[in-house]
């Protein structure tokens, strides 16, 4: 905090709420000026302070051009745990969590019955090894997803991985950027007791793989290198597996760098290489791409608090798709896909494993 109240404000221009929220006090700037004031006793700790604090996508994009290596978004996590303890929560958060606690997750639905809904019943029996955790989003909001995932195992004869059967499908992190440390730590300890038991966890969700694997351990529950992303999982088997691909038309096509992929696991040339494995060319590039993605506006709680500046963030964000002329936006991210969904005209949303399925015809004998 010391160091951005010196700051000619470095990171401003990349940070997604501060170039679309017309708000000097939403800027990384603004609100680390504030807390300081906060904690000179300058201002007091009330419901603006903690509205402010969810005032940011956690995307990080500030990181890259902060040139102090400060990382304002747990910053802000310890501020909203306090906004919890002191009953400052803004109206929308307080919501947002009642609805979390109807089943362990933000849509208030039984998602395990939902998952079995969508994979078949085997894959939910026995003793598997390795199990796919899609996550609660992935879940309910692009169970396309779930369904192509189970396919293209199928057609790379990978018939090992079952699905995570337990009645808990969130990993927490809506939860701990909502504040709720405590609750966060419960849940958790019974996702680490049921996932420990597995040799490998694949999960397609970012967010979800950075929080089992990274921030479970930060809190003694460590999973270790046993949680992957699905890229990670399936790339020794695009290498070494003869596949055929599909003689489908294949458009040109854009990258979405999540911000959980590219900033937070560093993931990225491996979902590039994938893309032009089956399609045989790199994906067109955004200019704000890889370790500088823009954010697609749906981090963090940020479009519960501010739907119409987040709504905006996606707009932006999609412009470049509509300039360059390209009519499939390819991405791995639930929230991403989900955000550019609602907030596209004629454009082609997808997953990146959806991507592959639709690509891949099976392996050839
Ligand atoms: S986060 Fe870094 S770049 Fe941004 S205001 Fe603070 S010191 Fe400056
Ligand atoms: S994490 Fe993202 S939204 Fe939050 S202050 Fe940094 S750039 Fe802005």
């Amino acid at each position: 905090m010391d160091l951005c109240a010196a700051c000619p404000r470095l990171c401003q221009s990349a940070c997604p709420v501060a170039m679309t929220d017309a708000n000097e006090s939403h800027t990384p700037w603004g609100m680390m000026q504030t807390l300081n004031l906060v904690r000179q006793g300058e201002i007091p700790f009330d419901a603006s302070v903690a509205a402010m604090s969810y005032q940011c996508l956690t995307c990080k994009a500030c990181t890259t051009q902060c040139e102090h290596g400060n990382v304002i978004p747990p910053v802000l996590h310890d501020v909203r745990k306090m906004a919890v303890e002191m009953e400052l929560t803004p109206p929308e958060i307080t919501g947002f969590l009642a609805k979390f606690h109807k089943h362990n997750n933000p849509f208030a639905r039984d998602l395990l019955s939902r998952f079995k809904e969508l994979v078949a019943h085997k894959f939910f029996e026995g003793d598997p090894a390795t199990v796919y955790f899609p996550g609660c989003s992935t879940i309910a909001k692009c169970p396309e997803v779930v369904r192509d995932t189970f396919s293209l195992f199928s057609k790379l004869k990978i018939d090992f991985v079952g699905a995570y059967p337990e009645a808990v499908q969130c990993c927490g992190y809506p939860l701990l950027t909502a504040g709720m440390e405590d609750e966060f730590v419960d849940l958790a300890e019974i996702n680490f007791q049921a996932l420990k038991k597995y040799k490998t966890v694949v999960s397609g969700s970012p967010a979800c793989v950075y929080t089992l694997r990274d921030t479970y351990a930060k809190y003694d529950f460590n999973l270790g290198n046993r949680v992957m992303t699905i890229n990670q999982f399936l790339e020794p088997y695009l290498q070494n597996i003869n596949y055929k691909l599909k003689k489908n038309m294949r458009t040109k096509l854009m990258y979405h760098d999540p911000c959980y992929s590219a900033r937070y696991l560093n993931e990225i040339e491996r979902p590039r290489e994938l893309i032009s494995q089956v399609s045989g060319y790199q994906p067109v590039e955004f200019f704000e791409s890889g370790a500088k993605t823009g954010c697609s506006g749906q981090g963090g709680c940020f479009s519960i608090v501010s739907k119409d500046v987040s709504d905006a963030i996606t707009v932006k964000r999609l412009e470049e798709v509509y300039e360059k002329k390209v009519q499939m936006v390819v991405t791995q991210c639930p929230s991403c896909v989900t955000k550019f969904r609602k907030n596209s005209k004629g454009l082609v949303i997808k997953d990146l494993v959806s991507y592959l399925n639709d690509s891949i015809e099976g392996v050839k004998e």
